[in-house]
């Protein structure tokens, strides 16, 4: 027995080494393999690859994330100012990362507050902001404004595909050969004067108005609707010899800088009542308290007077439609912050 088992076992290590025999080239060769051939360039990146992977799987998720800023918002996200992910998003998309590299300041999230804060204009924000909580609100509607830049010096062409939208102030002009393709001649019992013509959708709303106001026993009237460039240029001219440059600048416009000439702008007049005092009479009363149910708003209202640049103008009356001119309305504020947030 003891014999016969020491067979068995030694025959068992005699099959065993030759089965390494056969092996051992086989691992050598792989194990010389691996150390000589030369590894592919992508595989040196293979685990930051890896990790930015699992963070940017989960940043899709996130609202507002833009394809061409993922490295940035890694960056900004892992530079161990304890943001989430969202903060982190939010703040780049201002280009937080760049305003302020060693992390964000507080003054950011007190400006963000506000209802009409815009991350675009952040910078612009910041460079007029005290760190008073208190101002937020004139802040963000100045930039909103352009209030921070100089009237009739840092112009632009406003951007025409915005339709009914559209902005004009002392920023954003009109070319001089523009006239809107949609302008109405108004039958003549809205007219103050011989004849008026608009843009048809704020004639539209404008004739409802007028009727609803008739029915509630007010006479409302176009006083003047749409001006071309060179009927504005003429009254500018006329305004400037009369006054002088810097008071006719607060209450007419240059030419190509006027609503006026967008075919949207109304100076609303009512029987018997002079033109700067239609806000004081009845009717003038109604239609302050009712416009933005017909897509109106007074565009130059008394209290921000230095944010449009103009002085309070109780009959010129500007089309938005209904869901636009509400939030003017309800919020008291400019168009311009309307615009800013909603519009551009
Ligand atoms: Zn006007």
């Amino acid at each position: 027995m003891k014999k016969k088992r020491r067979t068995r076992s030694n025959n068992f290590a005699r099959i065993l080494f030759i089965l390494i025999l056969c092996a051992l080239p086989v691992i050598l060769g792989k194990v010389l393999w691996d150390t000589m051939r030369p590894a592919p360039a992508e595989e040196a990146d293979l685990r930051p690859a890896a990790a930015r992977a699992g963070y940017f799987h989960a940043l899709v998720k996130v609202e507002g994330v833009s394809a061409d800023r993922l490295e940035r918002y890694n960056a900004y996200y892992r530079a161990g100012f304890g943001l989430s992910m969202d903060e982190a998003v939010e703040l780049v998309n201002w280009d937080v990362d760049i305003l302020c590299p060693n992390g964000p300041d507080e003054r950011i999230f007190e400006l963000a507050q506000d209802k009409f804060f815009v991350g675009r204009n952040l910078s612009r924000y910041l460079a007029i902001y005290d760190g008073n909580s208190q101002n937020v609100r004139a802040v963000v509607e100045k930039v909103n404004a352009s209030r921070d830049r100089i009237a009739y010096a840092d112009i632009e062409p406003t951007d025409l595909s915005k339709g009914i939208m559209v902005l004009v102030n002392k920023y954003h002009y009109l070319d001089s050969s523009y006239v809107p393709d949609d302008l109405v001649s108004a039958a003549s019992q809205y007219c103050q004067y011989s004849s008026a013509k608009l843009r048809r959708p704020a004639y539209e709303a404008f004739v409802k108005m007028a009727e609803d106001a008739r029915a509630a026993g007010y006479i409302i009237k176009i006083n003047s609707g749409y001006r071309s460039y060179s009927t504005q240029r003429s009254m500018y001219n006329n305004y400037v010899a009369g006054h002088g440059k810097a008071e006719a600048d607060t209450f007419s416009a240059r030419p190509g800088f006027s609503e006026h000439q967008t075919g949207l702008a109304i100076d609303m007049s009512t029987p018997g009542v002079g033109y700067w005092s239609f806000g004081d009479s009845a009717a003038g009363k109604w239609v302050h308290a009712n416009a933005h149910r017909y897509g109106f708003i007074l565009r130059y209202i008394e209290d921000k007077t230095d944010i449009t640049g103009y002085i309070y103008e109780c009959m010129h009356f500007r089309y938005v439609g209904v869901d636009a001119a509400t939030v003017i309305h309800e919020n008291g504020i400019t168009y311009e912050d309307y615009y800013e947030k909603y519009v551009k």
